[in-house]
């Protein structure tokens, strides 16, 4: 299909939001980085922009993704924002160190936003210096592929770029740029810098903005805004039923981090629970657990109260209000149905809880690997007398195991089709690889030490099909060997 693909020179750029009035961006040009080289480059994300693979070999990529030149018809500028960290209000953030090249429009229409993360100072930047590491790139673009072969929706990446310019973090790493692309990158931050400046004119143009680019079928709708917000909130419910079921934790859950599309935004110090633990916290330096795994649904609530509040001068308080009662059924009811899949169930009721907290109980006790547990439970045998004794004996508590499965018996003699039907189901929704810290850390030490990035690669291809057997890579799928146990993950990126 590579005939139809474009050269660099020819991507067809459409910049909607370098359209919008100036108060919403700066315009500035990336800074450049010394001696740039192609770390990865990803051919899927690049099949969205219709670039053609043959373009990544020129040095031409490597000088334009690190920001040394610009691509014709790029209208470079840093986005405006604030947001809530930690539940504080920081007025004025912005892309401190992410430049937005501009907007590629392809021939199905759709338009995908191409950001460098990483290309220099912004007059966002306060302190900062406007680069990420290598390290935290690889970990991104790593991730963001890796949920994107799961199914959940998520940014993308199309390359990483380094350099061996310095920079400076608990120690001396070197600087990269990971091209990030999206159908938007404008986030609940992105309306509350207007709500607490009181510019509510803004709000509105940006409303505007978003509902006309991304749900156009409310352009006429009466009570746009009201339904505008009601189905972010359902794209956010949904998103994050969809990480607890795979076990992620996004680690940084702040409303300048949380896409007003739904997708898996800023990866930072993110991390896949290995053993299930429901207060996994995977960033290091939140010590009061405030985004932990289990935290996360009400956390995502939180957020979309600031972003209601954020709308409030577009609709009655009392609208919002009801809208965001609806979450805690809309979120509940896609967790009870992703885990009834996950169970192999083909229906799902609220009446499922049942079946599914005192398994994840008895994980906790165990202190299984969630991934590794629900992939073997595929393999759970239905007839009567069969004691499924591969999965019994992962448990400590055999009794307790013994009830659950008599339960889980009992539940799957209601519905239709054979042990093997049901196991492929499962196999589907169950993955069998995600990105383990472990083994990010491994393809991060061996890019840092050796410029050696074959396992970035191979870590890309394994992660992009997640949920398939695939017997050459088997040891990938096995939990943290023991020296892998406590890597520490921090903000630090
Ligand atoms: P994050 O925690 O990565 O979502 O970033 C929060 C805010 O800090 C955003 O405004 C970022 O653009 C900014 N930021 C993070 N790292 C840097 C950096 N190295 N230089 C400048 N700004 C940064
Ligand atoms: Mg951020």
């Amino acid at each position: 299909m590579d005939y139809a693909m474009r050269k660099l020179e020819q991507l067809n750029f459409d910049n909607t939001f370098a359209r919008l009035p100036a108060t919403f961006h700066s315009r500035l040009k990336p800074t450049p980085l010394a001696k740039p080289y192609l770390v990865s480059f990803n051919a899927n994300a690049a099949r969205l922009i219709e670039l053609a693979c043959a373009e990544a070999s020129r040095q031409e990529f490597v000088e334009c993704f690190a920001g040394n030149s610009l691509l014709p018809g790029s209208e470079p500028l840093s986005m405006l924002y604030a947001g809530h960290q930690f539940g504080q209000y920081v007025p004025q953030l912005g892309d401190g160190r992410a430049i937005l090249l501009g907007t590629i429009k392809n021939s199905a229409g759709e338009h995908w936003d191409v950001q460098l993360k990483g290309a220099g100072r912004t007059p966002y930047s306060r302190n900062g210096d406007g680069r990420a590491v290598l390290r935290s790139s690889i970990r991104e673009y790593l991730c963001s592929e890796a949920m994107h072969g799961l199914g959940i929706p998520t940014t993308r990446a199309l390359c990483i770029v380094g350099s061996d310019d310095a920079v400076y973090r608990e120690s001396i790493e070197t600087a990269a740029v990971v091209t990030r692309i999206a159908p938007s990158h404008v986030r609940f931050g992105s309306f509350e810098v207007f709500y607490h400046r009181r510019q509510d004119e803004h709000i509105a143009t940006l409303a505007d903005y978003v509902i006309a680019r991304h749900f156009p079928h409310l352009l006429a709708a009466p009570g746009k805004y009201a339904r505008f917000l009601h189905e972010v909130l359902v794209r956010t419910a949904h998103l994050i039923a969809q990480w607890q079921a795979v076990g992620f934790a996004h680690g940084v859950m702040n409303t300048d981090n949380m896409s007003i599309l739904g997708l898996t935004f800023d990866y930072g110090p993110f991390g896949f629970m290995e053993a299930y633990d429901p207060g996994y916290v995977c960033n290091h330096s939140d010590h009061e657990g405030r985004y932990a795994y289990d935290q996360q649904p009400q956390i995502g609530l939180w957020n979309l109260t600031a972003l209601a509040q954020a709308l409030t001068p577009l609709m009655p308080i009392a609208e919002a209000g009801k809208i965001l009662d609806e979450y805690g059924e809309i979120y509940s009811e896609r967790y009870v149905q992703l885990m009834s899949q996950k169970l192999g169930l083909t229906y799902a009721g609220l009446e499922d809880f049942a079946l599914i907290e005192p398994l994840l109980e008895m994980m906790r006790v165990s202190e299984l690997d969630y991934t590794s547990l629900f992939r073997k439970l595929g393999q759970f045998k239905v007839a009567a007398g069969e004691k499924n004794s591969l999965l019994r004996d992962l448990f400590i508590d055999r009794a307790a195991f013994d009830a659950w499965a008599a339960a889980y018996r009992a539940r799957l003699q209601a519905e239709t089709g054979t042990d093997a039907e049901r196991r492929a189901r499962m196999d589907r929704v169950n993955p069998k690889y995600i990105l383990r810290n472990y083994l990010a850390q491994t393809a991060i030490s061996k890019a840092e030490k050796e410029r050696d990035f074959s396992e970035v690669e191979r870590l890309l291809n394994l992660l992009s099909r997640p949920y398939d057997e695939q017997p050459e890579m088997e040891s990938y799928a096995a939990p943290a060997p023991d020296w892998a146990r406590n890597i520490e993950v921090s903000c630090s990126s």
